[in-house]
């Protein structure tokens, strides 16, 4: 008995792997502080889980349509609309089990062997995984440290080519929180009229946790629309992780080309869930801002305490809630030090290199933890580094 050929080129994501060995850990009785999992800890606010309450008592516990129900389809071409600036109609969305089902279901309906696809590295784990799985020739697109985590437009289109099938932008970003400039996005709009074969793949997942300044989408450049599948979803804006929503907003062939294999897959999201989102999307938004505040509370801690550490640097991101601080100066390789702070120090996080083999040199914390444990977090490294260091050096 032995698994498909094509299961050897399947990636994976480090977090979850990361996250069962802190459990491990704890289980044995060690304390763990948990900065390794991209999920908010907020429960999801309570107008929300009454919709969802009041939605089974009415009756939503049936099969609903492949793409979505049509009042949730509606809702959401409301919601990209108003907030993108740009005219969507229901049946340009597709309602999925989370953001990710639209990576994977976009990449399987575009993708041939040889396909060329650009992705950001270090990106999301999920975007190079998937190409390699379709067969794609993965092209990856550098994120610059320099550029406080954007890309250079220059190099972006020196990697466009005919036979570029795809390119994956993701801003705000995991893993850095960086954010493109608008003048980045402007450069990309520009690039792309010259290859108009290629689609674009805009993971907005991160949309509404920006701090300051506003939150910028392809889809809103004139004949971008025509051209994209935007992903976003619930799970990080309305601390929603396990409910498992997202959606895609792209032209009606492929939001079609996606039904067909939702039909052959989950055959439709949880009826009640997406009575919902609905709430979630046209609810009172205040929790969304109240969470977004104390994120910023906890940046600014989890920042200032990284640059205070011995042979690490870190920038100050603009959005999502992540830090992607430079440990170069520590002598340790990412996995060293990132395995090193877990058993040593009790403290997991991510090496950068689960995010592309450019995240070497860097870790990701995500600071979705209490300001609390993030101040124990920075004092347990604080005593760990020197000896971690010392170590390196011999
Ligand atoms: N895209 C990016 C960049 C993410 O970081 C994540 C989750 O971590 C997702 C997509 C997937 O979101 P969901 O949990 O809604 O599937």
């Amino acid at each position: 008995m032995r698994l498909a050929q094509s299961y050897s080129r399947l990636g994976t994501e480090t977090a979850f792997e990361v996250l069962a060995r802190a459990r491990a850990l704890e289980a044995s009785g060690r304390k763990i502080i948990h900065l390794e999992i991209g999920e908010p800890d907020f429960d999801t606010p309570a107008n929300i889980r009454d919709a969802a309450k009041n939605a089974l008592d009415a009756g939503f516990t049936h099969y609903g349509p492949s793409a979505g129900l049509p009042e949730t389809r509606a809702a959401v071409a409301a919601y990209v609309s108003k907030t993108r600036g740009v005219a969507y109609k229901p049946e340009e969305i597709i309602i999925v089990p989370g953001g990710k089902p639209v990576i994977f279901f976009t990449i399987l309906a575009l993708i041939e062997p040889g396909d060329e696809v650009i992705y950001p590295n270090p990106g999301f784990p999920i975007y190079e995984s998937m190409i390699n799985y379709a067969g794609g020739k993965p092209v990856p697109l550098p994120i610059r440290e320099e550029r406080n985590f954007d890309f250079d437009p220059a190099e972006f289109e020196k990697l466009l080519t005919p036979k570029t099938k795809l390119v994956i932008l993701n801003s705000p970003a995991n893993p850095t929180g960086g954010v493109m400039s608008p003048d980045t996005m402007e450069h990309v709009v520009k690039a792309l009229v010259k290859f108009p074969d290629a689609m674009l793949l805009s993971d907005e997942i991160y949309s509404r946790i920006v701090y300051g300044g506003k939150h910028l989408s392809p889809v809103s450049a004139p004949g971008m629309k025509e051209r994209t599948m935007l992903l976003d979803g619930f799970s990080k804006t309305w601390a929603m992780t396990g409910w498992r929503l997202g959606y895609g907003a792209g032209p009606k062939w492929l939001i079609d080309a996606i039904a067909k294999l939702a039909t052959n897959d989950h055959s439709c999201v949880s009826s009640f869930s997406q009575i919902a989102a609905i709430e979630a999307l046209n609810g009172p938004q205040d929790a969304v801002m109240a969470m977004v505040t104390e994120f910023k509370k906890r940046r600014d801690v989890i920042v200032k305490g990284l640059n205070a550490l011995p042979g690490i640097t870190c920038k100050t991101p603009s959005a999502a809630f992540y830090v992607f601080p430079n440990i170069k100066g520590t002598g340790l390789k990412s996995k060293a030090l990132a395995d090193a702070l877990l058993s040593e120090a009790g403290v997991a996080c991510l090496p950068g290199t689960s995010f592309g083999a450019m995240g070497e040199g860097y870790l990701r914390f995500s600071y979705a933890n209490s300001v609390e444990n993030i101040a124990d977090a920075l004092a347990a490294m604080r005593l760990a580094l020197p000896k971690l260091s010392a170590v390196a050096a011999k």
